[in-house]
């Protein structure tokens, strides 16, 4: 077999769209939008990037999940999260939450801090049919607690799974998600390994990069193809990039905005119980790391 087979090349590129989301933030979408619908396992990713508060103040106030995850990942500034049933958690610099809303969570996401810089991400990871009506749980993921693997030219803070011989906070049992936030100096590559039929997206926030000589720019999803190697240069301005895989769980998709299920019974089913306050069924156990 050619190495050629093995290596991981680009099959899509996704370019950023402008959303405007919550009431009133302005976020740029990649996966979950006509061009990139879903990336199975991940169904949405949001970049929210801004030093106008005019962006990004009006936060997102309460709102309703059902059949998955969100991980929150902050670059810069201070979010809070309360949930319907009283939890409350801070989102600050460098920190991130995992929470599972699986059968159902109503919560607000708010800045705290009007004006600066605010920037972060939004990944949505679906969970298996079996576990959508699971009870919900959050973790919180201090900035500490996350391990900072450093070569030459080369820095990977590892928020989920793992990466060389450290393995971040998050763990997910269902799809074994790898989310790495990595910075190159100019011209530096790193060569890293997945496993081959994993799904895989890279995601540059800061400068540009290549894959197998093909460039992909500031805020453009690249979409992986399966194979093992993947080999990834810096531009001449260094660059940082998340890289995130996961393994793809191969069962309808059915989204209805918030509520992410397997049928459409299922979605109309979770629709009815928002309408009549049924849709938080028990307190999201807060995971102690
Ligand atoms: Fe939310």
């Amino acid at each position: 077999m050619s190495t050629r087979m093995s290596t991981r090349v680009i099959t899509q590129l996704v370019r950023a769209t402008e959303v405007t989301e919550g009431a009133g933030v302005i976020v740029h979408r990649t996966i979950g939008t006509p061009p990139r619908r879903h990336l199975d396992p991940f169904l949405m990713l949001d970049h929210f990037s801004s030093d106008d508060p005019g962006d990004y103040i009006a936060g997102f106030p309460d709102h309703p999940h059902r059949g998955f995850i969100t991980l929150t990942y902050m670059l810069d500034g201070h979010m809070r999260h309360r949930d319907s049933m009283g939890n409350e958690g801070d989102l600050r610099t460098g920190g991130a939450q995992w929470m599972k809303a699986a059968s159902g969570i109503i919560h607000s996401e708010m800045p705290q801090q009007s004006n600066g810089l605010m920037r972060g991400f939004q990944l949505w990871v679906n969970l298996p049919g079996a576990q959508k009506m699971s009870d919900p749980a959050y973790q919180e993921v201090a900035p500490e607690t996350i391990p900072v693997v450093g070569a030459e030219g080369v820095q990977v803070r590892v928020l989920a799974g793992g990466y060389a011989d450290q393995r971040g906070p998050v763990q997910d049992p269902n799809t074994d998600v790898h989310f790495l936030d990595v910075a190159l100096q100019p011209r530096a590559h790193i060569a890293h390994t997945l496993a081959p039929d994993v799904a895989a997206f890279l995601y540059p926030f800061e400068g540009a990069l290549s894959i197998a000589e093909e460039a992909v720019p500031q805020h453009h999803l690249a979409v992986l193809a399966p194979g093992r190697d993947l080999a990834i240069h810096a531009g001449a301005e260094g660059t940082r990039f998340l890289l995130v895989s996961g393994r793809p769980l191969g069962e309808p998709i059915v989204q209805y905005g918030p509520f992410v299920m397997n049928t459409r019974e299922d979605v109309e089913q979770a629709m009815e119980d928002y309408r009549n306050q049924r849709l938080v069924r028990s307190r999201a156990e807060v995971v102690e790391k």
